[in-house]
């Protein structure tokens, strides 16, 4: 079975860096978490590699004072690429490509479609009907047979309750239901999850997302609405770029409509897209495609050139000459 020659692999190596994706989420950090966790009652040496700071909901997370922002690759022998969807999104696309010609072992482990990892890892441990990539590392600890603590089973149930946004996404299976129910007997702290990730809203991050939906626009004939963040936004609302987490999921909810996307502008200058949809016929990782992002069917990102202008009669975005 590809869990066992994953097992195989670690219990093999005595230096192991784990890599979770840039502009962390719950799933990638709390995967981390849990493997990090494991390693070390195995005497592992391990770090954790994050180029991104870890968003304020997530810092309750076990081990995320253990997160360092850059690494010496070559310092360890197996690398483990933790829910990245593609090798750009671990921030360090080039040194990982190096770390394989070396001859060292890495291993991707993930529930995206499939990617460019694929070609460059040695194992890939990856199923795209997991709920999330906790999903997956559960398997791998169950398979270890580690005992499952609370630190453990609280980082497993955040992994999934982020990536199904709180069991309400189609991605939410029995069998995710069935691994949250023994994740609760095991100790899972549920209401520190909540209360870090969903009911935090802070009075700045609630008056930006006034903003966002005040803009909301719905285009007419493709039926997808959209709406817009600046850095003035953020600025005038004295909210911070983790507040934007979770309005495109707000979005989502809008009846008729096949999709939501929300633009961003980031402190380098670009515009981030998330792009949500509940309609099983639109697949927005093709969306996020064509602009040279990813993702899954129903939730997708990508990243444009450009500048987001607000009108008098609304906003619109302006590409920069060098964008797709
Ligand atoms: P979010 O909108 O929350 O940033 O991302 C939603 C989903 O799309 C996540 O599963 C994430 O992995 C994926 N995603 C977001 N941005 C990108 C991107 O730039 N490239 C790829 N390949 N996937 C992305
Ligand atoms: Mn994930």
């Amino acid at each position: 079975m590809l869990v066992d020659k994953v097992i195989s692999k670690i219990l093999r190596s005595e230096k192991i860096l784990l890599i979770v994706h840039e502009n962390p989420d719950g799933d990638t950090l709390a995967s981390a978490s849990v493997v990090y966790q494991v390693l070390k009652r195995l005497g592992k040496e391990v770090a954790i590699v994050c180029k991104d700071p870890v968003p304020k909901p997530f810092l309750f997370l076990p081990e995320m004072d253990k997160i360092q922002n850059d690494m010496l690759f070559g310092d360890y022998e197996l690398i483990l690429v933790i829910d990245c969807g593609d090798s750009r999104r671990t921030g360090f696309d080039r040194r990982l490509k190096d770390f394989v010609r070396n001859k060292k072992s890495l291993i991707n482990i993930d529930h995206h479609p499939k990617n460019d990892l694929h070609k460059i890892a040695n194992i890939n441990y990856v199923d795209q009907t997991a709920s999330s990539t906790a999903e997956i590392i559960w398997e791998l600890v169950e398979r270890m047979q580690v005992d499952i603590d609370k630190n453990i089973a609280t980082a497993l149930f955040a992994g999934l309750y982020t990536d199904t946004g709180g069991f309400k996404h189609s991605n939410t299976t029995p069998k995710t239901l069935q691994i949250a129910a023994e994740l609760m007997h095991h100790g899972a702290r549920i209401k520190l999850i909540t209360q870090n990730v969903s009911l935090n809203k802070t009075i700045p991050a609630l008056k930006l997302w006034g903003v966002v939906l005040s803009r909301l626009s719905k285009h007419k004939e493709l039926k997808i609405v959209s709406s817009v963040v600046t850095r003035k936004d953020l600025i005038t609302c004295g909210a911070t770029d983790d507040d934007i987490a979770g309005v495109v999921n707000l979005m989502n909810t809008i009846p008729d409509s096949k999709a939501a996307v929300l633009f961003y502008e980031t402190e380098d200058d670009k515009i981030r897209a998330s792009a949500r949809t509940e309609d099983d016929h639109v697949d927005v990782a093709r969306l996020a495609a064509v602009f040279g992002g990813g993702g899954h069917k129903k939730a997708a990102g990508f990243t444009i050139d450009g500048k987001i202008e607000i009108t008098q009669d609304g906003w619109k975005i302006a590409f920069n000459n060098t964008s797709a």
